[in-house]
C-alpha cells in the first residue's frame, strides 16, 4: 500500500462547483475519512486502501416521480441513478487523471449483510450525514434540507483530501420529526428499530419471496448471490417496478414540487 502522505500537497486542478454543476448534480460535499464512524472508515478503506475522502453527491427526484405508475416510476430512478453512476465514474477519471487514486462506489450492487442487513460497501446515506448534506431519519434514508428524502446519492473514494463539506450546519440535530409515519405505512413492516429489513420491503420481496430469504441471505453471505444476481442487474432495472415508495412520500420532511415553488 502507498503512503496516504505520498498524496498531500499535490497540485489539485479540478473544480468540484464547476465539475458538478456541468453534471447537473443538486448536492454534493467532500468528507474526510477522519470524520466517519470507525465502521465506514473501516470500510472505505477497504474499498481503498489509501483513501483520504469520499466524495458523496446527489440528484433531486422531482415530487411529481412519486406520482407515476409504479414501472415508469422506477424508470425514472433507474434513469437519475444511472446519470449519477456515470459522473462518479468521470470524476473517478479526472482524479486519476491528477494521480489521485479514486474508484467510483458502484450503484445498486455489490452488496453485503453486515448484523443481518444488507448494506452497500461503502454507506453513502451515513457519509452524506457526517459530510454535512443532512440527517438520517428513522426511515433510515438520508433527510436533506432541500429535498427531504426524495434524492438519490452517487460516490467517489479518493486519495485526495477533502476540500469543501455539504454545509448543513447542525449536524449535531436531525430534520427528522421522530413522528414515526414511515414505521406506520410501511406495508412490509420492514422499518424497525434497528434499521431496514430489506427483504421485508416490497421494492425486493416482489422479487425474492419471504420462504426464499433464507437461502438469499446465505449466498449473499457467500458473494453467490451477487455473481448470479450481478449480470442481472441491467435487466432488472430495465424491467423492475418498484411498488411502494410511501417511507419516501409520507415523511413530512419531503416537500412537494408546488411548496419548492415548481
Ligand atoms: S419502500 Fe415501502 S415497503 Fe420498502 S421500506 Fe419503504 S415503505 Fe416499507
Ligand atoms: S416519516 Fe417521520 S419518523 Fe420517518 S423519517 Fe420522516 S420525519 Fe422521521
Amino acid at each position: 500500500m502507498r503512503e496516504a502522505s505520498q498524496w498531500i500537497g499535490r497540485r489539485i486542478s479540478l473544480d468540484p462547483d464547476s465539475f458538478f454543476r456541468e453534471h447537473e448534480v443538486d448536492i454534493f460535499s467532500e468528507v474526510s475519512v477522519s470524520v466517519l464512524s470507525g465502521k465506514d472508515r473501516s470500510s472505505v478503506h477497504e474499498f481503498l486502501p489509501e483513501a483520504r475522502s469520499v466524495i458523496v453527491f446527489g440528484r433531486e427526484v422531482p415530487a411529481f416521480v412519486f406520482t407515476m405508475a409504479a414501472k415508469e416510476k422506477t424508470k425514472e430512478m433507474y434513469r437519475i441513478a444511472g446519470s449519477l453512476d456515470a459522473t462518479a465514474r468521470s470524476l473517478a477519471e479526472c482524479l486519476n487523471a491528477e494521480q489521485f487514486p479514486s474508484v467510483p462506489v458502484p450503484f445498486l450492487f455489490p452488496v453485503r449483510i453486515i448484523d443481518g442487513r444488507v448494506q452497500g460497501l461503502v454507506r453513502l446515506k451515513q457519509i452524506a450525514a457526517a459530510g454535512g448534506l443532512g440527517s438520517i431519519g428513522k426511515s433510515t434514508l438520508l433527510l436533506t434540507p432541500q429535498f427531504g428524502p426524495r434524492v438519490v446519492l452517487g460516490g467517489v473514494v479518493t486519495a485526495r483530501s477533502a476540500q469543501k463539506s455539504g454545509g448543513f450546519e447542525r449536524p449535531e440535530s436531525t430534520l427528522c420529526t421522530g413522528c414515526e409515519r414511515c414505521i406506520r405505512a410501511c406495508p412490509g413492516h420492514a422499518i424497525g428499530r434497528d434499521g431496514v429489513d430489506a427483504f421485508r420491503c416490497q421494492s425486493l420481496s416482489t422479487w425474492i419471496p419471504l420462504c426464499l430469504v433464507p437461502a438469499a441471505k446465505w449466498m449473499l453471505r457467500r458473494a453467490l448471490l451477487l455473481r448470479f444476481v450481478g449480470p442481472l442487474v441491467p435487466w432488472i432495472a430495465r424491467h423492475a417496478a418498484m411498488p411502494c415508495s410511501l417511507c419516501v412520500t409520507e415523511c413530512p420532511v419531503c416537500p412537494t414540487d408546488t411548496e419548492k415553488g415548481k
